[in-house]
């Protein structure tokens, strides 16, 4: 019997036993995605738990590129230099390759620099950032426990829940002792991964593909991947044979430490039986010296819950959308998540978000989810399809055309998204929303590659330097910030008072007219969570219904179209 059905039989009604703890908000998986929540909760004030079934320890690492958007978040935690200085190699090349294998065939490559010269973007002052989760984990973890309001509890896990109304209560089973307890909170969040028991409990469907391809993750050790022939070394290498492309070599450390992957395994691949060192060696094109570290099976897939909460229990991360990594945007969205959610339960433990607060974490989370599922889809789909050409190894003139070929079909700007996606990462927007106000102007298209800063509402407020090393972004955070273009010209007094009355947390900034033109109105209101909830160049006449709008205590029924999940057929890449 499955952990899920498990978890499902045993959520029967039934006094909850043993001991009895008590905190805010009760966090259901350790991963990322529950380490970032319980560090935004904790960051907020918030007293929370995490639990956690397994160690803490990350043996096989799956993800390794934390976004600018991500890195924005961990600047505001004060961990973004302690991410940059984990360990990744500032002078390793970041190269994208595609060969027959990592010394065989080369027909394109990409060549952005390195971490220390590549082209810096105008939109943020951070910048993507390779961290593998060996070390990224970690890192949230030490900051998350330095917190007095953070307790983490690892070995532990959540066996069943009951929500109560006016709380849930959450029975845990420390899992080294063999004891229960109960956890009593006033709201329980499930960043539970993938195959979330929560989800399943709270009976909530997903809509898309469950499995698009059996994939298989191979970790090794090997100091001389590029030994003499360093002017190859990539970040990632495709591997393309006469079948399409059939995996990836990437490095996870920059050193020494290694991960392929390969794709479309057959149904009844057996992660016992398979012979990795054999895949290793056809991979890398040479025959040096490598070890085998791990083996991990898993599954491709494009899905998004239809429901992102359900009374006190929200879902966060990997149990509500699971994506396939090619973009890297799975972590990353889940941590927006978790932004997006830390506020307004904040907000709403503190006594000053309003009644629909709460909802609008799905109505604004989901349509994210979709578009950026669907484009990692998208992209994939793109590498899968480059044609197989029979002779793409061979050593004559055949050979040769079919890999010059291969190399102009690489060309395509198209093939880029894969790593350039400024678009997906920072452009994704709260429109509409039933806390921001919205506006007649026209919306800048929602380009995947290119992003366009913008303060319209539901936007990411833009990133401006103020002075050095010090951003407009870092202004948001805490509460509501007003920055006020004018300077005294226009009174905000009406805004300020409103918000003293119903105890929201606001600050004006008297900013000046530096950087209106990326603002364009001479007021802009911004969200904790950096987003724009409402601009104008005045106040408008009733100031307590915009801080009643923005703190979610008025019920807007807006309809929210969202997109259907692309349910995209099975990917057919045939293996070598
Ligand atoms: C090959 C690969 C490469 C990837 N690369 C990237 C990348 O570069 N960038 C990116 O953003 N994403 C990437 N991803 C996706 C990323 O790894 C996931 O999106 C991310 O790990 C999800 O985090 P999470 O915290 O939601 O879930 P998880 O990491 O799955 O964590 C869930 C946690 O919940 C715990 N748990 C489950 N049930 C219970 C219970 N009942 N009680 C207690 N604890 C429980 C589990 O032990 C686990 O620790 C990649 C994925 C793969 C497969």
């Amino acid at each position: 019997m499955s952990e899920i059905d498990q978890l499902a039989l045993t959520s029967c009604e039934g006094e909850l036993r043993g001991q009895r703890h008590r905190t805010q908000v009760l966090i259901v998986g350790g991963g990322p995605v529950g380490l970032a929540l319980s560090i935004e909760l904790g960051w907020r004030g918030i007293h929370s738990i995490l639990v956690d079934r397994r160690d803490g320890l990350i043996p096989l690492p799956k993800m390794n590129g934390v976004s600018a958007r991500t890195m924005e978040f961990c600047r505001r935690w004060g961990i973004s230099d302690a991410v940059r200085d984990a360990g990744w190699p500032q002078d390793y090349p970041v190269r994208m390759v595609y060969a027959t294998s990592v010394r065989g065939h080369e027909f394109f490559r990409y060549d952005r620099g390195t971490a220390t010269n590549r082209q810096q973007s105008n939109n943020t002052p951070e910048h993507f950032q390779r961290c593998p989760q060996t070390w990224f984990d970690p890192l949230l973890r030490e900051h998350s426990k330095r917190m007095s309001t953070n307790t983490l509890r690892y070995h532990t896990k959540l066996e069943r829940f009951k929500d109560l109304g006016a709380q849930v209560e959450g029975e845990v089973i420390d899992l080294l002792s063999g004891t229960y307890q109960t956890i009593e909170a006033d709201f329980m969040v499930a960043c539970d991964g993938g195959k979330s028991g929560v989800r399943s409990q709270l009976g909530i469907a997903t809509d898309g593909n469950a499995l698009l391809s059996r994939e298989v993750n191979v970790y090794f050790e090997c100091s001389d991947v590029y030994a003499g022939c360093e002017e190859r070394r990539a970040v990632m290498t495709w591997l393309v044979g006469r079948s399409g492309v059939w995996g990836a070599v990437s490095s996870i450390d920059g050193r020494a430490l290694w991960r392929l992957w390969l794709t479309n395994m057959p149904e009844d691949f057996d992660a016992e039986d398979f012979d990795a060192r054999r895949a290793v060696r056809d991979a890398l094109g040479a025959d040096v010296e490598f070890k085998v570290t791990g083996v991990l099976a898993w599954d491709r897939q494009q899905l998004v819950a239809r429901k992102f909460s359900k009374g006190r229990v929200f879902l966060c991360g990997d149990a509500v959308h699971s994506l396939t990594p090619t973009g890297g945007f799975g972590m990353n969205t889940g941590i927006q998540d978790a932004v997006d959610l830390g506020w307004k339960l904040a907000a709403s433990l503190n006594g000053w978000g309003g009644a629909y607060l709460l909802e609008s974490y799905e109505q604004e989370r989901r349509p994210v989810a979709v578009r950026n599922v669907d484009e990692a889809t998208h992209t994939f789909s793109l590498i899968s399809s480059l044609p197989a050409f029979e002779c793409l190894s061979d050593e004559d003139q055949q050979g040769l055309d079919a890999r010059r070929k291969m190399g102009e079909i690489l060309r395509n700007e198209q093939f880029k998204r894969e790593f350039q996606n400024e678009g997906i990462v920072l452009g994704y927007r709260y429109d509409p929303s039933p806390i921001c106000i919205p506006e007649s102007s026209v919306p800048a298209p929602d380009f995947v590659m290119s992003y366009h800063q913008t303060a319209r509402p539901g936007s990411r407020a833009p990133h401006a330097w103020l002075s050095e090393g010090r951003s407009i972004i870092d202004l948001f955070g805490r509460g509501f910030v007003l920055l006020d273009f004018a300077q005294s010209k226009t009174t905000v007094d009406a805004l300020v008072s409103a918000a003293k009355t119903r105890k929201v947390p606001l600050e004006v900034v008297h900013i000046g007219p530096s950087h209106q033109d990326l603002y364009e109105t001479r007021l802009v209101l911004v969200r904790p969570d950096g987003h724009v909830a409402w601009r104008g160049e005045s106040l408008p006449g009733d100031a307590m219904k915009l801080i009643d709008q923005v703190r979610g205590a008025i019920d807007q029924q807006i309809a929210i179209s969202v997109p259907e999940v692309y349910n995209a057929p099975p990917l057919k890449v045939s293996i070598r």
